[in-house]
């Protein structure tokens, strides 16, 4: 919710009209201009323009010029100043909304200033009349211009399911939290699965991270792979001997990076060297590393560093967050050091399963990187829904985990890999 004003009318559209059971609207208007307004406001919110009932241009158009269009947004402006029986257009329009089967909620639209053309609208009874006709529930929200509207709206809104609000757009929104309410009632329970796992690893280093609160570099990565999550090949070493040691096991390119609780943000101290791919590289790399924390901070002692095998792909952001209210709630989006920069991030109450894993990716605006684009490979897709039950595995067996976060996860066209991770208590 945006503001208050939003929250009443969602309050309003949920308490009066409750679920919409499709995202397709009528609309009922009496000025051209309405019609636009509300067409644009159906793309902003996520509806969509109904067909308009079969039948129902006959009907409006009969006796009157034949270059009348009727199309939905329904004008009944020029029918009705021409065949002079607003109560009755109104009444026919609105009906027949309703009781077509390609329609799922109407917007109407009531512009009634003080003529003598309107004299004889009484809307109350023609949507009394309509909804009786029409015998079902349909959601009518409506927005009323007027001499004294709100007691008119009042009245409407004894009616089942009417709603007036005040304005075109708060009304097709209102309509939109309808649709919205009775996707998520129709939503299936998730059917989340369970992986097999290293019960003894995985034991061993919950009792570390549960101690310490917090685990870093190979134990998250450690911990992930214990339940399935693939990780990139890495070390942690002490010194420049024991690294070169440790680099003749590992394929380069390699990255080197720092290592403890001194450095949780790695690149901001120039801890992080990537490319390395050569053991001349690797000891220029080395001594840089070294300088560059020292130039920043000549008191602190490195005590190890990570050296791992370079991943290419996309980079994401995997989470866990424990929230007081909705228990742990899984998170992914754009990952890497520009994350904070993007905010790209979808989110949902674990468990998840395979479904709900699809929509969340689907629901970010860098989806489209992830998928074959412009002659470029997607990545494998399979692969990261994998990892994102896996994760919410991981949530449900280890609940305590106030906070776990995957950052990146670098995903390419033939699986992915996570390379930096940290798990809070
Ligand atoms: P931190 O988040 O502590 O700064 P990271 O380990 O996340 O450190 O590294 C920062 C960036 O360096 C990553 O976002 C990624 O771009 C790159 N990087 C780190 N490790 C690897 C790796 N093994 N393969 C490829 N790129 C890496
Ligand atoms: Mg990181």
């Amino acid at each position: 919710m945006k503001d208050g004003s939003e929250l009443r009318d969602a309050i309003r559209a949920l308490l009066l009209l409750r679920g919409m059971e499709g995202p397709m609207l009528g609309i009922i208007t009496v000025t051209g201009a309405g019609g636009i307004m509300s067409a644009d406001a159906c793309e902003d919110f996520g509806l969509m323009l109904a067909d308009i009932p079969p039948g129902l241009p006959e009907k409006l158009t009969e006796g009157i010029p034949e270059w009348m269009h009727i199309a939905n947004p329904v004008d009944i402006w020029p029918v009705g100043m021409i065949g002079g029986n607003y109560e009755e257009v109104y009444d026919r329009t609105i009906t027949d909304l309703l009781e077509s089967p390609g329609v799922d909620g109407v917007l109407a639209i009531v512009l009634a200033p003080s003529s003598p053309l309107h004299a004889g609208l009484n809307l109350v009874k023609i949507l009394a009349e309509a909804r009786r006709e029409a015998g079902n529930r349909k959601p009518i929200a409506m927005w009323i211009s007027m001499e004294n509207a709100s007691s008119v709206a009042d009245q409407c809104e004894s009616i089942d399911a009417v709603a007036s609000f005040d304005s075109i757009e708060q009304g097709v929104k209102g309509l939109s939290f309808c649709h919205r309410y009775h996707q998520i009632r129709q939503r299936e329970v998730p059917s989340p699965r369970s992986f097999s796992l290293n019960r003894q690893q995985v034991d061993a280093l919950l009792k570390k991270g549960r101690n310490q609160k917090i685990l870093l570099e190979e134990d998250d990565l450690r911990l992930l792979a214990a339940f399935g999550v693939p990780v990139v090949r890495g070390v942690l070493a002490c010194d420049l001997d024991e690294l070169k040691a440790e680099a003749e096991n590992l394929t380069y390119p390699l990255v080197l990076k720092l290592a403890g609780p001194d450095f949780l943000h790695k690149s901001e101290w120039g801890g992080v060297i990537t490319g390395i791919g050569s053991l001349d590289e690797f000891h220029n790399a080395f001594y840089k590393m070294v300088e560059n924390v020292r130039l920043r901070n000549p008191d602190i002692r490195i005590e190890a560093f990570q050296l791992q095998e370079q991943a290419g792909g996309k980079e994401l952001l995997l989470g866990l967050k424990r929230d007081p209210q909705f228990g742990q709630v899984i998170a992914c989006g754009f990952g890497g050091i520009y994350t904070e920069v993007f905010r790209d991030i979808s989110r949902g109450n674990v468990p998840v399963d395979r479904s709900q894993a699809e929509k969340m990716l689907k629901s970010l605006k860098m989806y489209p990187l992830l998928t074959e684009v412009r002659g470029q490979e997607g990545i494998d897709m399979e692969a990261l829904l994998d990892v994102l039950e896996r994760l919410s595995f991981l949530a449900t067996v280890v609940p305590d985990i106030a906070e776990l976060d995957i950052n990146p996860l670098i995903a390419a066209v033939d699986g992915c890999r996570a390379v930096d991770a940290r798990i809070l208590w």
